[in-house]
């Protein structure tokens, strides 16, 4: 959760997210807020180190790399200490001002001119470009993130911070009061983010567009290598395909557990709805770690005792109680840092952050950083999902949990997820529009608004338009990480059965795909397990077979 770091006034776009989702407890959901201010610092941090690749260049470049490298490292540990509670406040800012004269046009120009391989100049360009862009919007991302600090709301004549209110939102159990909260929310959000998010938005489009991309999409996909059409198409066949069996269920816990007529479900009714705390007896604190270790254990993996693997457990006052990894060196220094306290969110998040931590810390150290640093998150995603959908897998609930009566618990996050899925394809699409280059920025609050209400047949309020929108398409990013993970799960089944989790064989493969890193993309490693493509398809049949 790293609420220290909600202080950082440098990502704020990624702090801005982080607390939207932070307290958000069901699987997928739940790893998202650590995803996205994790993902995004390794981002600007793995696309820093790409640079040492350039060994071709003078001593000043070399001296400038070398700068990198410790601003790299002190990133990651201020990461790990805000995070595990060692720190009372984040100092982001000092540690990236490191970096300033790197970030600049005569870079670029340098850049451009360079005999450095297609590949790796393409990478290379792409963190510059993002972090031109970064650069040239943090003053304005300081002043929001600063108004957000400061914001505050009257509830029953106490002042609340703003930023609280989504987690008294999600904790509260009547509708009404809810809705009334909601309104607080927006009105802060309306009446004083917004204008201030509205220019960044627009800025960032004007950016991409100087460097010689029609819009924002152009710049992604070409920067990136990945088709967001391509993409698109897959989900309008997964919005299509499971449409039927999503409103069914969608009515049967509006009813069932929120007793609302679902024509009146709103957003923030999910935020409740998703807490499902009456499962939380079924994962109990004290079984966590057993349960996670034994499991790696008899997959031959080694977890508990990797000379890689820096364990954090201990018990301190401001430490996040949302599982976190900090890959400070890949493969050598990575931080797993928990604080079990029970419940299906714990198990989800520890569950996802150990398959990141696993994958970066068997990944092997002789491939060239690009591979070991850079390169498709959804792999690193995908890897982080497997191990976190243990918590579905029927068979692992009974041997390691002592579970056999899952049938509503099961039922519950099969909908959950789709629900998700879901959400994910409805931002996928409003994101192209907002990025398009065929609207104002201002003109998408309605487009925002029933773009997600149509995926997902719940209200969604046109007020959010911008601060429910994911940096630079990591929508994209974990909308193929479920699709791949659906093939490694398939797969995995298929080769081993749905006890795969107990075996060393399947250890052995999860092992060669982490050992990896990220040299391929999501699309290479479908291929390579036998698929034809990256599709829905394992979890459309899911839902309509
Ligand atoms: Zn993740």
């Amino acid at each position: 959760m790293f609420r220290a770091r909600r202080r950082c006034k440098i990502f704020a776009g990624v702090l801005v997210e982080y607390v939207e989702d932070d307290f958000a407890p069901t699987t997928q959901l739940s790893t998202i807020a650590a995803d996205r201010s994790r993902i995004r610092i390794l981002q600007l941090a793995h696309r820093t180190m790409i640079m040492r690749r350039t060994s071709d260049m003078g001593s000043g470049e070399m001296k400038k790399l070398q700068e990198l490298e410790t601003f790299i490292q002190d990133l990651e540990r201020e990461a790990y200490e805000v995070g595990a509670g060692l720190k009372n406040e984040a100092n982001f800012s000092a540690i990236f001002d490191k970096m300033d004269k790197l970030i600049s046009s005569e870079t670029v120009a340098e850049m451009k001119s360079s005999d450095i391989d297609p590949v790796e100049k393409g990478e290379y360009m792409s963190f510059l470009l993002c972090m031109m862009i970064d650069k040239n919007t943090k003053r304005y991302t300081d002043d929001v993130i600063t108004r957000e600090l400061e914001a505050t709301v009257d509830i029953n004549d106490q002042q609340v911070p703003f930023r609280q209110l989504p987690i008294i939102i999600a904790n509260e159990s009547k509708h009404k009061t809810r809705g009334q909260l909601e309104e607080l929310r927006r009105r802060v959000q309306i009446e004083q983010l917004n204008p201030m998010s509205v220019n960044i938005m627009q800025f960032t489009h004007d950016m991409a567009c100087s460097y010689g991309y029609k819009n924002y999409n152009d710049f992604f996909e070409n920067i990136e290598g990945i088709s967001l059409s391509t993409l698109r198409h897959e989900t309008d066949k997964l919005l299509d395909a499971t449409e039927d069996y999503y409103k069914k269920e969608l009515a049967h816990y509006s009813e069932t557990f929120l007793n609302i007529p679902v024509e009146e479900l709103a957003q923030y009714d999910l935020s409740y709805m998703r807490r499902a705390d009456l499962f939380d007896p079924m994962f109990p604190a004290e079984k966590l770690i057993d349960a996670a270790w034994s499991t790696m254990s008899n997959m031959g993996i080694q977890a508990q005792d990797h000379p890689h693997i820096i364990l954090d457990v201990e018990k301190r006052e401001r430490k996040s109680p949302r599982a976190f990894c900090c890959p400070v060196r890949v493969p050598d220094k990575v931080y797993l840092v928990i604080m079990p306290h029970g419940g299906v969110d714990d198990y989800s998040s520890f569950l996802h952050e150990l398959g990141h931590t696993l994958h970066y810390a068997h990944t092997n150290a002789a491939l060239p950083i690009a591979a070991r640093y850079l390169g498709d998150n959804s792999v690193t995603e995908a890897h982080a999902s497997t191990l976190e959908n243990l918590i579905v897998n029927p068979l692992w609930l009974e041997r390691r949990l002592g579970i056999v009566d899952t049938d509503d618990y099961l039922r519950f996050m099969k909908f959950f997820e789709l629900y998700m899925l879901r959400r994910y394809s409805g931002k996928l699409q409003y994101e192209m529009e907002l990025h398009g280059g065929n609207h104002k920025v201002e003109d998408c609050a309605a487009i925002y608004a029933k773009t997600l209400t149509n995926a997902t047949s719940v209200q969604y309020d046109p007020a959010f338009y911008i601060s429910d929108v994911d940096n630079h398409f990591y929508c994209a990013r974990y909308l193929r990480a479920w699709m791949l993970e659906r093939q490694i799960r398939t797969k995995m089944i298929e080769k081993h059965d749905l006890d795969w989790f107990d075996k060393p064989d399947a250890g052995s493969l999860l092992l060669q795909m982490w050992a990896q890193g990220q040299k391929f993309k999501a699309e290479a490693i479908s291929s390579a397990l036998g698929y034809e493509s990256l599709t829905f398809d394992f979890i459309i049949a899911d839902y309509t077979g």
